[in-house]
């Protein structure tokens, strides 16, 4: 995964024509931190997981970035998705740097009370390099408010009342409105600008998600919302489809009851996988990294697909579909909601003042607005495809400020 975030950075950086130099400087994280969370199981037997942090970048502010508990996670994972937080901090132009972490652990296995322990094991090991003015985890895969609230309590055990450490938090815990559903509806923001673009409306399009958790499942709400027809929806476990259009509302019921969309009744099931090949106008990956590969891309039929999830799209696969001319519209900017609104959060938690919804809404919409427009025009100015334009974009911005802060003396042309 870390080859793939450096064949895109590399891209850019050629676009730029940057020094070796000031490219090992920009790609190299300034801290990874790797911790051993030893707790008690239910049954009082000793485990241990391992947690990391890698914090990517400070030049534009306290870093930022999820905390993801998968049985996948480790140290490039970490850094990678790091490395990513960077610039989508910076092609949203919110105030932040980039960091990223998580437990290789499966909460799938695990009871809340062994989740909660092992939480608070990671807060006590990392107290020292997070806080609200250095680096703020946020929500990933398998972790939520309630967990984003044990980081809270935890670490303000350590560093008094500290609700800006943490973003994500439930809404009785200085967390702010739309959070939970910011990434989805940043996803339907962008998607709306795609549409403009290729000349089609909501009513027009059929829509085929994968993943059903945070992202994918708001994303899906909003988007049916709108109009659209979500068609075909793949989890973990399997895959649900209905030509007429899932209900998304009755599908979100089942799957809080039931986690996963397999077993839904309002629709035909289907083997997962397949749903990168369905046919329709608009795929949101949005589950986990290596999604669409060289493998299955000359499968897709969609001619937008929208990166819910971090890295769906390996490099080979992503240069195929531009190549055929499917618009994609890259996880740096089209999950970038998510980042957003926890920066409304993090300013809300500092001034101690809460928003309305209806303003977390409007101004997140047009942070996403402004994000599309600013990264459709690189890509126009310089003729290259949206992810390269976004990564482009990224490092002007974390360049310059670098080099305002004086990390980089040396004259670089951004
Ligand atoms: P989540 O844990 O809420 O949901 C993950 C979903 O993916 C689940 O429905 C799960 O069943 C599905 N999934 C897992 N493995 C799969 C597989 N092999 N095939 C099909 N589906 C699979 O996670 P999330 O927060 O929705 O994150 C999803 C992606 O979006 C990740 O790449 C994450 O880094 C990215 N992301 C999340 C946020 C956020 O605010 N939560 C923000 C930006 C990016």
């Amino acid at each position: 995964m870390l080859e793939e975030a450096q064949y895109y950075f590399q891209k850019a950086a050629d676009v730029l024509n940057l020094s070796d130099r000031i490219r090992e400087i920009l790609w190299t994280p300034i801290r990874v931190v790797k911790v051993d969370l030893v707790v008690d199981d239910d049954e009082g037997r000793l485990q241990h997981y391992m947690g990391y942090r890698v914090q990517h970048n400070k030049a534009r502010g306290p870093m930022k970035g999820g905390l993801r508990f998968h049985p996948s996670m480790d140290e490039d994972h970490a850094a990678a998705l790091a490395n990513l937080m960077t610039w989508k901090t910076a092609v949203v132009d919110v105030p932040f740097g980039g960091a990223k972490g998580g437990i290789n652990c499966d909460p799938l296995q695990m009871s809340e009370r062994e989740l909660n322990a092992v939480t608070r094991r990671f807060v006590e090991e990392t107290k020292e390099v997070i806080g609200p003015t250095t680096d703020i985890p946020a929500p990933d895969v398998n972790t939520n408010a309630k967990v984003m609230g044990w980081i809270m309590d935890e670490y303000s055990k350590y560093a008094g009342f500290s609700p800006g450490v943490v973003t994500g938090k439930p809404l009785h815990l200085f967390g702010s409105e739309g959070r939970e559903e910011a990434t989805g509806r940043g996803v339907m923001v962008v998607l709306e600008e795609a549409l403009k673009e290729r000349g089609k409306s909501w009513g027009d399009i059929r829509v085929a998600v994968q993943g059903f958790g945070n992202v994918g499942a708001n994303a899906a709400r909003l988007i049916s919302e709108q109009g659209a027809r979500i068609v075909a929806v793949a989890d973990h476990m399997g895959g649900v489809s209905n030509d007429n259009g899932l209900d998304i509302n009755a599908l979100c019921d089942w799957v809080n009851e039931h986690r996963t969309v397999k077993g839904f009744a309002g629709g035909e099931p289907f083997n997962g996988p397949e749903v990168i090949a369905w046919d329709v106008d608009v795929l949101i990956p949005a589950a986990l990294e290596d999604a669409i590969t060289e493998q299955n891309v000359d499968g897709v039929k969609a001619d937008i697909v929208v990166e819910g999830a971090n890295a769906p799209t390996s490099p080979a696969a992503h240069d195929a579909l531009v190549q055929r001319g499917v618009l994609v519209v890259p996880d740096i900017l089209a999950n970038a909601g998510g980042v957003t609104v926890s920066y409304f959060e993090w300013a809300q938690n500092i001034q101690q003042f809460r928003w309305q919804k209806d303003r977390v809404d409007r101004e997140l919409t047009d942070i996403m607005r402004k994000a599309y427009a600013a990264v459709r025009e690189m890509a126009e100015e310089k003729s290259i495809d949206m992810r390269t334009a976004a990564f482009v974009l990224a490092i002007r911005r974390v360049g310059e400020a670098a080099k305002a802060r004086m990390y980089i003396k040396e004259e670089i042309q951004l």
